[in-house]
């Protein structure tokens, strides 16, 4: 499979953080000047707040502070390209640079028709045969 590179960019600290353990890389979309919104699906109302990053999945976390108050889980986005898609069949995958995501096409979000290279962001679960791209939309 095609190998997809993801944008980082190190931070930066001050000269007087020198010694302390180097920075993790931090996907663009968490860094400050990005300005992505994204909005819970139960509370379309409510701005998501970003809650870090998952180093396994790469993937950014986001928390819907409604959802934190009723004990749902914090949301994890993905920022790739579709890296191949099935159309007679209706499923493809996205690659976010992490473990591949599937995705079925009753998970797209607005009418488009997937193609391999397409930038895309989604929302990722996991079940027991590995991860799974939901709201899959062209960026
Ligand atoms: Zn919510």
């Amino acid at each position: 499979m095609r190998q997809i590179k993801v944008d980082y960019q190190r931070q930066r600290f001050p000269a007087r953080n020198h010694g302390q353990r180097e920075a993790r890389p931090v996907p663009r979309q968490a860094q400050p000047g990005h300005r992505q919104t994204v909005r819970c699906v139960q509370h379309p109302g409510v701005r998501m707040v970003l809650a870090g990053t998952n180093h396994e999945w790469n993937t950014v976390r986001y928390i819907c502070p409604m959802c934190s108050a009723m004990g749902m889980p914090l949301v994890e986005m993905a920022t790739g390209v579709v890296s191949s898609y099935f159309a007679d069949r209706g499923y493809g995958f996205v690659d976010n640079g992490g473990p591949r995501i599937f995705f079925h096409i009753s998970d797209l979000q607005g009418r488009f028709t997937p193609y391999v290279g397409m930038p895309v962001t989604c929302r990722v679960e996991q079940n027991e045969r590995g991860l799974i791209g939901r709201q899959v939309q062209a960026r």
